[in-house]
C-alpha cells in the first residue's frame, strides 16, 4: 500500500515540476522578446493561437500532436517537452533529497532559473537582470533555509569565482560576459564556496570540451565566442545535486 502511495505522490510531484517547467518554455521564449509572459495563456509561436487546455498537459501533449501545432501544423520544437521533463526530474530529485520541506521548494526554484537562463544566454547569448535578481532573492533565502552551508560560505561563495572572473575580464576584455560575472556572484551566495568552485571547475571542462569541438569541426573560428552561460548553469546544477559526494570523494584523497 505504502509503495502505491508513494508512486502516486512521485507522479503528482513530477507532474508539477513539468507543469512549473513548461511554463518556464513560455518564459524562455517571451523574456528575451520584451513580451510579457504573465498575461495570455501559451500560444504557437508561429500562428499565435490560444492552446487548448488539452494541449498544456505536459510532454503528453508534444507527443499526441506529433510536435506539430494543432492548428497551423508548425513545427513545435522538441526543447519544449525536454524542459519539462527535466522539470519533472528535478521536482522528484529536490523532493528525494530534502523531503517535503522548504528546502525542498528554493532547490527546486534554484534549478528553474538556471534552466531559463541556459536557453536564453544560449538564444541570445545575454543573460537577462531579471535571472540575477531571481538568484539573488534564492540565495538570500538560502541563508535562513538551509544549515548545512555557513553564512560565511556563503559569502565566500559569492565572490569566491565571481571576482576572478571581474579581474581576469578587466586585464582581457570580453575573456567573460557582465551576465556571468553576476550570475556566479547571485548563485554563489546560494552554493557556498565549495559548490561554487566546483560548478566552475565543471563549467571549464564542459566549456573547453565545447570548444575544442567547435574548432575541430570549425563552427567556430578561434576569435568568436559561445555562450558560457550555459556550462555555468550546467555546472552548477550538477554541482547541486551531486556536489557535497564529489567532495568528499576528492576530500578522501588529501587525508
Ligand atoms: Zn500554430
Amino acid at each position: 500500500m505504502e509503495t502505491v502511495l508513494e508512486v502516486f505522490l512521485n507522479i503528482i510531484i513530477f507532474l508539477i515540476g513539468a507543469s512549473i517547467f513548461s511554463f518556464l518554455n513560455v518564459v524562455i521564449y517571451r523574456v528575451p522578446r520584451k513580451l510579457s509572459f504573465v498575461s495570455g495563456r501559451s500560444m504557437c509561436p508561429q500562428c499565435g493561437k490560444n492552446l487548448k487546455a488539452i494541449d498544456m498537459i505536459p510532454i503528453l501533449n508534444w507527443i499526441f500532436l506529433k510536435g506539430k501545432c494543432r492548428f497551423c501544423k508548425g513545427k513545435i520544437s522538441i526543447r519544449y517537452p525536454l524542459v519539462e521533463l527535466l522539470g519533472g526530474i528535478a521536482a522528484i530529485a529536490s523532493a528525494y533529497i530534502y523531503g517535503y520541506t522548504l528546502q525542498t521548494v528554493l532547490i527546486f526554484a534554484f534549478f528553474g532559473i538556471l534552466t531559463v537562463t541556459a536557453f536564453v544566454d544560449y538564444d541570445t547569448m545575454e543573460i537577462p537582470n531579471e535571472f540575477v535578481v531571481a538568484a539573488l532573492i534564492i540565495g538570500v533565502f538560502a541563508f535562513f533555509a538551509f544549515s548545512d552551508i555557513s553564512f560565511l560560505s556563503r559569502l565566500a561563495g559569492g565572490v569566491c569565482v565571481s571576482l576572478p572572473m571581474l579581474l581576469i575580464t578587466f586585464l582581457i576584455p570580453g575573456a567573460f560576459g557582465g551576465g556571468d560575472i553576476k550570475l556566479m556572484a547571485a548563485c554563489g551566495l546560494f552554493l557556498g564556496w565549495q559548490l561554487t568552485l566546483l560548478s566552475f571547475f565543471l563549467a571549464v571542462l564542459g566549456g573547453g570540451a565545447y570548444g575544442g569541438w567547435l574548432l575541430i569541426t570549425k563552427k567556430k573560428g578561434r576569435k568568436e565566442h559561445f555562450a558560457f552561460g550555459p556550462f555555468l548553469c550546467a555546472g552548477m546544477a550538477a554541482a547541486v545535486f551531486i556536489g557535497t559526494p564529489i567532495i568528499n570523494w576528492y576530500a578522501g584523497f588529501l587525508i
